[in-house]
């Protein structure tokens, strides 16, 4: 017996938020997405209502579903996903508090239908979620993501507390990758989301551990943070250094070892860009309004910034290279890269992204798993530290 139907239908600003406690779960047997005549149905079964909100994005086209909170258990993607028109779900933790699951869709689809209904008998909820094949210009005017205060800005940057060094105390950013909701990659049950956030917090002490360096973490949790994010926490903090830990996984070849990155603004090899495209799916996956992004007056005068730190930058890469090379650390043939890498992009500090290894690789997962192998690592990456603190002459 149905006891209630709830419209929370919000294409725009209209807000339903109530006050419920409690984690509902995901029943996977009853949840799935399919095809329908004119675009796709979803179902989503919860162990209790929640409050949720629902819209589209566009560039590319995705449906975004927004709960607090939703312990997703068991759901498998293959199995929830049955719809042709539905190319990736993610689904996971966006914050404490919130959780998301996001469809890429094939095509521009508007929300038909947006329901909840609640048993009678057991007070298990039914979240049904119905889109409708449309054209691309109505799709834009219909999709954006709500403003809305009652659900607050979900990827502001920490609030900055005044930092508890001087000036020429060497400020080192560690950003383990992605997180949250978005895992970056995966191989035997190992995601690099987690395994950087363990070499991350590794690599922090290290540094803490060296005089004249503080070392600040852009994620300390599985969660999610935006790449606009992680940069705004260096600002905040005046880094001098970003470095962005990141494993892979190819799916063929026997790629493996690690490599430095750097910027690259010449044309990038198709490798690289899908490289970067690998560990930059992220604010995509994680549904973020990617939309507006682009700033071109800007990104004119940080290139005159980035002849500073852009070279900074490459030193230190090299620096990393010579210190895990004299650790006997596994490296890929091509030790120095440059890719078209966003988080490599800010003007005003120099940034490195290190690819610790592949994931793919039975030897190089081993390595990463295990805290006796990975110390190597950590060490040269202190030592890379201490080697360009000495060269910038700061000490
Ligand atoms: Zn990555």
């Amino acid at each position: 017996m149905i006891r209630a139907v709830l419209f929370w239908l919000l294409m725009s600003s209209a807000a339903v938020a109530q006050s419920f406690t409690g984690l509902a779960r995901v029943d996977p047997t009853e949840s799935r997405v399919v095809d329908t005549a004119g675009g796709i149905d979803l179902t989503l079964a919860l162990s209790q209502i929640v409050p949720y909100r629902v819209f589209t994005l566009e560039a590319p086209e995705r449906l975004v579903l927004d709960f607090r909170e939703v312990n997703w258990g068991d759901l498998d993607t293959l199995d929830f996903d049955q719809a042709k028109h539905v190319t990736n779900v993610s689904f996971g933790q966006l914050r404490p508090g919130w959780s998301r699951m996001v469809l890429e869709l094939s095509e521009p689809m508007f929300l038909n239908l947006a329901s909840a209904t609640v048993e009678d008998t057991d007070a298990t909820a039914v979240v049904e979620i119905s889109l409708q094949r449309t054209d691309a210009e109505t799709f834009a005017g219909l999709s954006g993501a709500p403003v809305d205060p009652q659900w607050g800005d979900l990827f502001a940057a920490p609030t900055l507390q005044a930092p508890n060094y001087d000036d020429d105390t060497l400020v080192v950013v560690v950003d383990p990758g992605h997180g949250g909701i978005d895992p970056g990659a995966e191989h035997g049950g190992v995601t690099e989301a987690d395994l950087m956030l363990t070499l991350g917090i590794e690599v922090a002490e290290a540094l803490n551990r060296l005089d004249g360096v503080e070392a600040i973490l852009t994620r300390v949790s599985d969660v999610f943070v935006p790449l606009n994010t992680r940069m705004t926490i260096a600002r905040q903090n005046n880094a001098d250094l970003l470095i962005s830990l990141h494993a892979d996984a190819l799916e063929a070849g026997q790629a493996r070892g690690g490599s430095v990155y750097t910027l690259s603004d010449k044309a990038a090899s198709v490798a690289a860009r899908r490289m970067a495209e690998r560990h930059q799916r992220g604010d995509l996956i994680a549904g973020l309004d990617l939309t507006e992004q682009d700033d071109r007056v800007a990104s004119v005068l940080m290139d005159l910034a980035r002849a500073k730190t852009g070279p900074e930058g490459v030193r230190f890469a090299e620096v990393l290279v010579a210190n895990l090379m004299e650790n006997d650390v596994r490296l890929h043939r091509n030790s120095l890269r440059q890719g078209p890498l966003a988080v490599l992009n800010a003007a005003d500090f120099a940034s490195v992204l290190f690819e610790v290894g592949y994931l793919s690789n039975d030897r190089d997962r081993s390595i990463l798993l295990n805290e006796d192998t990975r110390k190597p690592i950590v060490d040269a990456l202190a030592q890379a530290v201490s080697d360009w603190l000495a060269m910038r002459g700061l000490r």
